[in-house]
């Protein structure tokens, strides 16, 4: 999608700083943090919000919490606990418009 913050970043047209990559799922580390771990746990499939999640996203839906809890334990969260957060629309504080998930904790 152009004009896209995050499919830039998939498209390699933006840098960031990935933690991880498989053909489905990106994840990398929120440029202004608002916790000590904060992480970007993104869909390479451009969908708005989760208002446009469709019934073909429901693997790819599951796969975001399956990667985050992956990440948590491997990078040492898993016992102490975390924060997965979406924010849907304007009134839900969605600031960029390609779903993701906020992974955020405290090592
Ligand atoms: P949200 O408010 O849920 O839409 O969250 C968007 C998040 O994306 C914010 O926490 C921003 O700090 C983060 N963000 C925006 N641009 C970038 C970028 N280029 N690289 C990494 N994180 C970004
Ligand atoms: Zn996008």
């Amino acid at each position: 999608m152009k004009d896209c913050i995050f499919c830039k970043i998939i498209n390699k047209e933006l840098s960031a700083d990935i933690v991880f990559e498989n053909d489905r799922i990106i994840v990398f580390k929120d440029i202004n943090p608002k916790s000590p771990v904060h992480l970007l746990i993104v869909p390479k499939k451009h969908i708005p919000s989760v208002n446009d999640i469709k019934q073909d996203d429901l693997q790819i839906i599951g796969e975001l919490f399956f990667i985050a809890k992956d990440i948590a334990t491997k990078i040492g969260l898993k016992e102490k606990g975390y924060k997965l957060i979406v924010n849907v629309g304007e009134g839900g504080g969605q600031e960029v418009f390609h779903l993701h998930m906020h992974l955020q904790g405290k090592l």
